[in-house]
């Protein structure tokens, strides 16, 4: 707040203090007048009794010796005073003897002074004989005009009226000053430190102590304000940390310190609008300890919350995967998986988890063992809000409780078989290489310049003991998540090049070997060596080995993948780039990668004869291939007006069912025979 000058107190004191100096100058002044009028009247009878004096003797010698001449004379003498107006010497009872009157002064002021003085004043005194005769002779009279003696009057009035005014507006305007020195300034500069004060930290900037005010009430003032201020800040301090701790109770688990249930809630809330927005998966696992009563129980419950504070340190050492992590009260926790893509994430870190718990806890000098049972719900597939997905989860671990326990349980079944299957798959992959479960089939590649089988792509084939045939499609990611690719890799490479001496050795010697790479295995430092061991043991030239790498693979970190493809290359292999088309294709970077080939995805030539799209982008693949020098083939042909249309386009070459369905070695070569025969021939 701003103060206002005419607010001030220094200008109220001067207001009041000029008020009633004024008021007292005025009385006093007043006073001081009424005494001076008062003086003056007396001054006109003093002046009266000394002329009377002066003359009465004149007087007596011309009234006793009737001499008019001399008493003219003595009212003449008498006249030579201005204030006389009228004189006359004589008996009462006879005729004056001489007697003279002038006309009253004109005087302005004469209406003020003529209330107060009179207009005039007379006087007389007896004229009498010498003693011892005493006789009495007649009277001197005298008029006195009060003008002069109220002019004089008059002025002397102002001047006591003015200087008594002057006087209180020198007294007001200096205890002003002494006002404004000693309290106004000091008060103005408290004020201003005091709005400077932030509320929230008051003793932040203490008020200062005024110089010279230090023992006076101000420096107590201040002192004591600063003391309150400090309490304030102290008493602020205590309430928000009673604040903060009951926020933490309302919000955390007191026992593991982890968010309880409504903040779990907060969290969730908000993951979920973010997922969303961008589309993304969120997971939410609950996880439920397998008979803790029991353990309660069997030990002791100082025990179980020692377990439990243990569980929720596992649990957090996994909190780099999470988006929250929270104990939804006594045994149970709740796990969320922001922005995951597939649900095996959320499967990995259940199962995660159930091995972490393998390992026993010790307490109190006990190995406890704990297991838990993890139910699985999933946004959106499971619900929309974090009520639902909570719930949901809650009950589906439940619900595999009843069942078997440590184990974890997605909410929807297909899911949750799926996960299984997964995972199944998963632990028999790492077994499939050494159970000799996997086999190569092949498939022709057709050269449309002269018709002719001049590669193959090898496909590679895992067949489960129980399931079967398992489509590389599902098995391929599940061997790159864990690093089984390499292994199978190397295998996939050493049998196509071992299969491929072979068809050599028996008369197709310029056929051409593709292999599949995974990205996985392009930046495996080890690839070149690899394939350049393999070049040299099947005594193979090395351009019949060609290695098809796919297009987002190669995008995911493009300077990496051009110097891997280097050393690839050096060692004579082509290199073709897979499934084009279905990722961010861009000139750019196929000019920087060394590439050789380029194959259309299949999903464009699938179509291509319905779709005026596909048709269009099949062109321009072929065109841009052919700009860069590179070759050309089609994947997934499967009618003669593919055929027609993608070799009118100039397309080099063409693979898919319209010539074979990849197919085992055996069957290959018979193919490979038959071709030789027919209208395709081999070179
Ligand atoms: P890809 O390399 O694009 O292989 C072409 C896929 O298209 C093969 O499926 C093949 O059987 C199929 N195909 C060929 N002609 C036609 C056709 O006319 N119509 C249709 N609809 N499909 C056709 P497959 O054998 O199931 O392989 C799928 C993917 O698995 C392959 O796609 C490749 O990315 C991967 N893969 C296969 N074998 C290996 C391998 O040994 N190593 C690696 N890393 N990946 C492999
Ligand atoms: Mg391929
Ligand atoms: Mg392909």
């Amino acid at each position: 707040m701003k103060l206002e000058l005419k607010n001030s107190l220094s200008v109220k004191l001067l207001r009041v203090v000029l008020l009633s100096a004024l008021i007292v100058g005025v009385v006093l002044s007043c006073a001081q007048i009424v005494y001076d009028a008062y003086k003056t009247r007396q001054a006109v009878a003093t002046d009266a009794e000394r002329i009377l004096d002066m003359f009465r003797d004149p007087s007596t010698q011309a009234v006793y010796s009737l001499d008019r001449e001399m008493g003219m004379q003595v009212i003449e003498g008498l006249f030579q005073d201005k204030a006389v107006r009228m004189a006359s010497i004589g008996h009462p009872n006879e005729t004056l003897l001489a007697e003279k009157t002038r006309d009253l002064k004109p005087s302005p002021t004469r209406w003020l002074t003529d209330p107060i003085l009179g207009q005039e004043r007379s006087f007389t005194t007896q004229l009498v004989g010498r003693s011892p005769y005493s006789e009495y002779y007649g009277d001197l009279r005298i008029t006195l005009d009060t003008a002069t003696y109220g002019e004089g009057f008059l002025i002397n009035s102002m001047i006591i009226f003015i200087s008594g005014v002057l006087r209180a507006l020198a007294m007001g305007l200096v205890l002003y000053l002494v006002y404004h020195w000693l309290l106004t300034k000091p008060l103005s500069r408290i004020i201003e430190h005091l709005t400077s004060i932030n509320p929230d930290r008051p003793s932040e900037h203490q008020l200062p102590l005024l110089k010279g005010h230090e023992k006076n009430e101000l420096g107590i003032w201040v002192n004591t304000a600063n003391e309150l201020l400090a309490s304030i800040e102290r008493n602020t301090h205590l309430r928000h940390e009673a604040e903060s701790s009951l926020l933490r109770m309302a919000q955390y688990d007191f026992l593991t310190g982890l968010p309880n249930r409504q903040q779990l809630q907060q969290q969730l809330d908000k993951i979920l609008i973010d997922a969303g927005r961008v589309q993304h998966r969120v997971a939410v696992l609950c996880v439920g300890l397998d008979d803790f009563k029991g353990i309660n129980e069997q030990f002791s419950y100082q025990a179980g919350d020692q377990l439990l504070l243990a569980l929720a340190d596992l649990l957090r050492s996994h909190s780099g995967r999470l988006g929250a992590l929270a104990r939804l009260g006594g045994d149970q926790f709740a796990l969320v998986q922001a922005d995951i893509e597939q649900p095996y994430e959320a499967a990995e870190l259940a199962q995660n988890i159930l091995d972490d718990l393998e390992a026993p806890f010790a307490v109190d000098g006990q190995e406890i063992r704990l297991r838990a049972t993890i139910g699985i719900t999933l946004f959106p597939e499971d619900g929309d809000s974090t009520e639902k997905l909570l719930q949901k989860a809650e009950q589906t671990m439940t619900l595999a409780k009843t069942r078997s326990r440590n184990r974890y349980q997605f909410y929807i079944a297909s899911v949750d078989s799926e996960m299984r299957r997964r995972r199944e798959l998963e632990k028999d992959l790492r077994e499939a290489l050494v159970r000799n479960q996997f086999h190569l089939v092949y498939q022709p590649q057709i050269s449309y310049r002269d018709q002719r089988v001049v590669g193959v792509e090898a496909l590679i084939r895992w067949t489960h003991p129980e399931h079967g045939f398992v489509p590389p499609d599902q098995f391929i990611p599940l061997a790159e998540q864990n690093g089984t690719i390499i292994a199978i890799g190397e295998w996939v490479l050493d049998q196509a090049c071992k299969q491929l001496r072979e068809w050599h050795d028996q008369g197709f010697t310029d056929l051409r070997m593709a292999v599949n790479l995974s990205t996985v295995q392009l930046h495996h430092s080890e690839l070149p060596r690899v394939v350049n061991n393999l070049l040299q043991i099947y005594r193979l030239p090395p351009r019949s080995l060609e290695l098809e790498v796919t297009e987002t693979g190669l995008m995911e970190d493009i300077s990496t993948a051009a110097q891997h493809l280097l050393s690839l290359r050096r060692s004579g292999a082509l290199i073709a780039i897979d499934d084009f088309g279905t990722g961010y294709s861009s000139l750019s970077y196929l000019k920087s990668l060394p590439l050789d080939k380029i194959k259309i995805d299949k999903s464009f030539v699938q179509d291509l004869i319905d779709d005026d799209d596909d048709a269009t982008i099949v062109r321009a693949i072929i065109q841009l291939g052919k700009s860069l020098g590179m070759q050309v083939i089609a994947e997934g042909v499967e009618t003669a007006e593919q055929e027609a249309y993608i070799i009118s386009e100039g397309c080099h070459e063409g693979q898919g069912y319209f010539y074979s369905k990849p197919l085992p070695a055996r069957e290959l070569l018979a193919y490979l025979k038959q071709a030789q025969r027919t209208h395709i021939g081999v070179l």
